[in-house]
């Protein structure tokens, strides 16, 4: 029944109840697409600080490449920040033209931090530079140079007091990095 889709259930690492929710893989595929082996859950539930902790712990040990848009959790998504890589975008019908610009902007994530000696890994944009129609982001028409090149120290840093202090609850998920090189957006798609 449908109320029961956003029941609370216990905090993983210390019982608190809760109804926010950490995806370790994508929702849509599951562990079908995933190298993840079937006995493990895509899934976990956390209380609120242990979703930030946990997101932290995986961002910083995530050994790829990301495109960062800064969450809109006010302005378009308040109940999750996702997570795509470029066969996800791919599997999920988004528009060649996205892919493809995503495609090269990944492979300009190259040399070293703006703000530090760390190899960049992030390619980060701030809140208000992706624009949506529809609620459909208008990746198609990011340039590399409205960006911020990133360590993925600088890149958290950049986005997690947003996350920390969402209003809403994350009970569409918080999406750790996985599997590949790909994209943090704010999108239902
Ligand atoms: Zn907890
Ligand atoms: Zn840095």
């Amino acid at each position: 029944m449908l109320f029961n889709l956003f029941k609370k259930k216990k905090c993983k690492i210390c019982g608190t109840m809760t109804k926010e929710e950490f995806y370790i893989d994508n929702k849509i595929f599951g562990n079908e697409h995933s190298e993840i082996t079937s006995s493990k859950s895509v899934k976990k539930y956390l209380c609120r600080g242990h979703l930030i902790e946990e997101f932290k712990k995986s961002f910083l040990a995530f050994p790829k490449n990301m495109i960062v848009f800064h969450p809109e959790l006010e302005m378009v998504c308040k109940n999750l920040y996702s997570y795509y890589t470029l066969s996800d975008l791919k599997a999920c019908n988004f528009d060649n033209t996205i892919i493809n610009n995503s495609e090269k902007l990944l492979s300009k994530i190259k040399g070293k931090c703006s703000r530090c000696d760390s190899e960049a890994q992030i390619l980060y944009f701030s809140k208000g530079v992706l624009k949506y129609h529809n609620y459909i982001p208008q990746i198609e028409n990011i340039n590399f140079e409205d960006g911020k090149l990133y360590c993925s120290k600088h890149g958290l840093e950049s986005i997690i007091s947003d996350l920390q202090t969402n209003k809403s609850i994350f009970n569409e998920g918080l999406y750790a990095p996985f599997r590949d090189s790909g994209v943090y957006i704010s999108t239902y798609l």
